[in-house]
């Protein structure tokens, strides 16, 4: 077979000058119409643009945590609160000396941080639901103390906001400052959002055990992004209380906070423009008809409905007029296991996973009762067995997910730790589920570039800032993405969403996202299940060569066809604990198998 010498590129628009431009191109109409706003002289449009710029800097932030993420903080409003606060107190001396206007508005970017974190830490823990509470109780707690703390808040007298100085003093000044700043907000959330910490969280959100699996550690994770959006609510705090001029506790209401996040949700989850777009609407929307002020939650809460039920995706989707293009109808999968050593590069070190002894129990039931396996590089090992058996348990516990009562895990001598299911991938050992576990909203490239989490050195300031070296990170994981893709026959699908994909390809986009670890173990669980004949045999030759490049293949298969064809060594389990194990020739002539499991 002929080697690929010119890069593999993504199919569709999205790649060349134009492509770019046509991405960018909402982006350069809405800071234009920003731009020249001042020329209609209009103070009073000025004044409702400048509170539009101001809540999308902190919903910037937000729509991290909620579109991205997935975790429902609808009681951000907080941020606001003590961003806004700790700027008009400093400036205005309430706290010792009086504080130069920018140096308290960074300050109360730094309070937001702080408790962007303490009010973010329990999504760890909480579930959606009761996370979504703690930050209303936490929002409720923000006003109660600014209620009583008079000394620096002024209670319910309420106390001045900060006057920016020239050049960005009140009127157009300041105008620009927040368009400025909006502007900022939006650049680096861009550039996380299409970073690899951007595709970990909508990982986590949508497909949280292959995120840990490719190596993502969620809290840390969460953590810096809760600190980000923090630090952008307590700016917005700031530049809120300058454009009220006045802050009251009665200033940060529920429906604001209901109107941070359903502005994100109506934008998209997982997109930028969206969210924006949607930020803005909602502000500018009941200012226009004014009449409409007071009915201003019923309107929310209606479009929200309305969003829902017909457009599920927001208005992200409404513009995402690509994915409508669409799909050929008869696709075939057609692997090039030619490209594996490009993919895999060396792999010299041939590993050795070894349990023994291991024994799980859930509860009455003994998943596995006492199991001594060897998985060997440059080999495909089977494990079959009939349903029930422990396969997927005994896979589950090599990925971190379960913790054995007694046994060994071993990589090449040393003890691979139970559990800690996201330093797996640090070992090279990747896998792919029973039921493929994809990131529907993503693209397949996307989701492939998932797998090599691991590999960027980018640190999140560097990505936030889009330096040199997370550009590099990118432009690396993206090549090595589009090779897997080439590698698995799908390099034609990398810009179509996931969820648009047929099952089978699915399994295929599972194995790609897999390749890209340059995985030491690959583990597969049923990856034939659904697939037709033709299908089986492609992959049965993709698997074998996969092993050939010096992988260890760990193959849970129902297929006794693609079994028996392509292992080096099979184990037969039963209730647990191992029936038979040897050549595939040995397993085929095992009377006790081949009554137990295999027919006659
Ligand atoms: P296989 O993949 O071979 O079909 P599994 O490893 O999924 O089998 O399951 C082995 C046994 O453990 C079954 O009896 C199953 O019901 C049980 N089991 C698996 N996972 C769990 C769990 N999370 N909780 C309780 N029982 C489980
Ligand atoms: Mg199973």
């Amino acid at each position: 077979m002929t080697e690929i010498t010119t890069p593999i590129r993504a199919g569709g628009a999205s790649t060349g000058w134009l492509g770019r431009l046509e991405g960018k191109l909402s982006w350069i109409l809405l800071g234009l119409a920003g731009l020249a706003l001042p020329l209609l002289d209009d103070s009073y449009m000025g004044t409702i643009a400048t509170r539009a710029y101001i809540y999308w800097v902190l919903s910037a932030g937000l729509n991290l945590v909620v579109g991205y993420a997935g975790q429902i903080a609808i009681g951000w409003v907080s941020m606001l609160t003590l961003g806004a606060y700790t700027t008009a107190a400093l400036a205005a001396g309430r706290v010792g000396p009086e504080w130069p206007v920018y140096l308290a508005l960074l300050a109360g970017g730094g309070v937001g941080a702080v408790f962007g974190v303490v009010v973010g830490l329990p999504a760890l823990r909480l579930r959606t639901f009761y996370f979504a509470m703690t930050t209303l109780g936490f929002a409720t707690i923000a006003t109660q103390v600014a209620l009583a703390w008079k000394d620096v808040t002024g209670g319910g007298v309420g106390t001045p906001g900060p006057v920016f100085p020239w050049p960005f003093d009140p009127g157009w000044g300041f105008y620009y400052f927040c368009f400025l700043l909006a502007a900022v907000a939006t650049w680096i959330t861009a550039n996380i959002g299409s970073s690899r910490y951007g595709r970990a969280l909508v990982a986590i959100r949508d497909a949280e055990v292959a995120a840990e699996a490719s190596g993502i550690a969620k809290p840390r994770l969460l953590v810096l992004i809760f600190l980000l959006a923090g630090a952008l609510g307590g700016i917005a705090g700031g530049l809120f209380a300058s454009l009220q001029s006045y802050i009251t506790p009665d200033a940060f209401t529920f429906e604001m906070s209901v109107l941070f996040f359903i502005g994100i949700l109506i934008g998209g989850r997982g997109s930028i423009l969206g969210p924006a777009l949607g930020t803005l609407i909602l502000t500018v929307l009941p200012e226009i008809a004014a009449p409409l002020v007071q009915w201003s939650t019923f309107l929310y809460a209606a479009l929200l409905l309305l969003i829902v039920l017909v457009i599920p995706g927001g208005i992200a989707d409404l513009l995402d007029y690509r994915n409508r293009r669409p799909l050929e109808q008869h696709r075939e999968i057609v692997p090039r296991p030619d490209l594996l050593p490009r993919v895999l590069g060396d792999q010299n070190a041939r590993t050795l996973i070894a349990l023994k002894g291991i024994r799980l129990h859930f509860g009455g039931v003994k998943a596995i009762d006492g199991l001594d396996l060897e998985i060997h590089g440059g080999e495909v090992h089977g494990l079959i067995g009939p349903n029930g058996s422990g396969k997927t348990t005994t896979l589950n516990v090599v990925s971190g997910y379960y913790r054995p009562r007694e046994g060994s895990l071993r990589v090449d001598g040393s003890d691979l730790p139970f559990e800690r299911p996201h330093v797996r991938a640090q070992w090279r050992i990747a896998r792919t589920f029973q039921t493929p576990r994809v990131v529907g909203a993503a693209s397949v490239l996307e989701n492939v570039m998932i797998g090599g989490t691991v590999h960027g050195h980018g640190t999140f300031a560097e990505s936030m800032l889009s330096l040199p070296r997370h550009r590099l990170d990118e432009r690396v994981l993206r090549e090595a993405a589009m090779l897997a893709l080439a590698t698995v026959g799908l390099e034609s699908l990398a810009s179509v969403r996931a969820d648009r994909l047929q099952h089978s390809e699915l399994r295929f986009v599972e194995i790609a996202r897999a390749l890209v670890l340059r995985p030491a173990c690959l583990m597969l669980d049923e990856p034939a299940a659904g697939l037709s004949a033709e299908e089986i045999r492609r992959l049965g030759g993709l698997i074998k060569a996969i092993s050939r490049a010096g992988t260890a293949v760990l193959l849970v298969e129902h297929h006794a066809d693609l079994i028996f064809d392509i292992c080096d060594r099979v184990t037969v389990l039963n209730l647990g604990k191992v029936l038979a194990a040897g050549t595939p020739e040995e397993i085929r002539s095992h009377r006790e198998v081949v009554s137990a499991y295999l027919g006659a």
